[in-house]
């Protein structure tokens, strides 16, 4: 009657959700201030002034047509090109409006960008730990999703097990950097070594770059991929930078130098066509053209990461030190990660598994919430690592 694996997907509750719903029923019993809830990677700063006085003067000064109108598919040429002008800035590229397709948000982008590449048989490499999502996605383009093992001494590459990986099936290799869950930039030394094993399979494989924490680093530089590599598809989003999760706004870069430029944009076009994308929201696409290359304030962020972090280490936790994003991804206190994250629940802590994102025996906790609720949390982390040790 329905496609049973489409019904799956709509009813199978991801673990995050269910734990979010577990902090709501809580919430109701024992009061919001109790809860701690890791779960979610809400951001919770603000949305910054410039964004919503742009929002309100455009609103207040546009057409209508304008605002709320259809613009055409890949998005409004004075937009996209006011965004290439800004990452030129930044990067020292040459990019020009023709170079962007506008998206509804990185998931849309990464969607996209799946759609267009996959024919029948392909595989798609990605590293653990990783967003749980590109599986749904890539699975959804009928492709199949390969991940390399996890390297939890810096959550850089494992090298040899992604060598191990790679087949003539492989049509592109996905990265998130800063990472969610992981909280690390790759570095450029990684980024070389992985572009330096693409480039020597003498074909033309894809590097998708999955972007929407780039702003949130701490002190480390992140790389600009299409620098190391040709193929090279970067997907944005300004969910996290803008705190705009809900508008749905961000784009996909696709620079001169891809292996056939027209059939890659082209390919682009009618992947977010069959998906029905139609065009990006038009008022977030003037205002974030409005807003190109103002900087954002991160301290809240990288406050509550380093308070978190010497509070778990304070606590006999392990953990790399995070670079970016606001998660931290700690090893869990016994090897079985959900069995942690249930303990975790008794005193009101609402973590992870890592096991969700590829990486079992870790955890992840996201850190844009309150920092008062990270302060009030770390007694109890203390507790929760004394159990363990009685
Ligand atoms: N990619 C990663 C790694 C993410 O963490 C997220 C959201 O949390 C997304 C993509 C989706 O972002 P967007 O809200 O822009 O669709």
């Amino acid at each position: 009657m329905v496609s049973s694996k489409m019904y799956e997907l709509g009813t199978k509750k991801s673990t995050i959700r269910t734990i979010f719903e577990f902090g709501r029923k809580r919430a109701a019993q024992v009061g919001e201030e109790n809860i701690f809830d890791f779960s979610l990677g809400n951001p919770n700063v603000p949305t910054p002034d410039f964004v919503r006085d742009a929002a309100i003067e455009i609103l207040q000064t546009y057409e209508p047509a304008k605002v709320h109108g259809y613009t055409v598919a890949p998005g409004n040429p004075q937009v996209r090109e006011t965004l290439a002008q800004s990452i030129n800035a930044r990067f020292g590229t040459h990019f020009a409006g023709k170079n962007l397709f506008i998206t509804s948000g990185a998931a849309a982008a990464i969607t996209i960008c799946f759609k267009a590449l996959a024919e029948p048989g392909d595989e798609f490499i990605t590293f653990a730990p990783y967003f749980p999502e590109y599986k749904v996605f890539v699975e959804s383009v009928g492709a199949e999703l390969k991940v390399v093992k996890p390297r939890p001494t810096d959550w850089q590459i494992d090298f040899d097990d992604f060598q191990r990986l790679l087949s003539p099936k492989t049509k592109a290799v996905i990265i998130n950097s800063p990472n969610n869950p992981s909280g690390a930039v790759y570095s450029k030394e990684t980024i070389a070594k992985l572009t330096d094993i693409l480039k020597a399979q003498g074909r033309n494989i894809f590097l998708i770059c999955d972007e929407p924490y780039r702003e949130l680093a701490y002190g480390v530089e992140v790389p600009w991929v299409p620098s190391f590599y040709k193929d090279t598809l970067v997907c944005y989003s300004y969910s996290k930078s803008f705190s705009l999760p809900g508008e749905r706004i961000g784009y996909i870069v696709v620079p001169d130098e891809v292996a056939d430029f027209d059939k890659i944009f082209g390919a682009v076009a009618g992947a977010a066509r069959v998906l029905t994308h139609v065009n990006a929201p038009s008022l977030w696409q003037l205002v974030v053209a409005r807003c190109a290359g103002k900087s954002i304030d991160i301290t809240p962020y990288e406050r509550n990461g380093k308070l978190l972090y010497d509070g778990l280490i304070a606590a006999g936790f392990e953990c790399v030190k995070p670079q970016g994003a606001f998660y931290l991804f700690p090893k869990s206190l016994e090897a079985d990660d959900y069995a942690f994250c249930e303990r975790a629940k008794k005193y009101d802590l609402l973590l992870v598994p890592g096991a969700d994102f590829g990486a079992p025996g870790y955890f992840r906790a996201a850190y844009c919430i309150k920092t008062e609720t990270i302060e009030r949390s770390l007694p109890l982390f203390k507790r929760l690592a004394e159990d363990y040790r009685s």
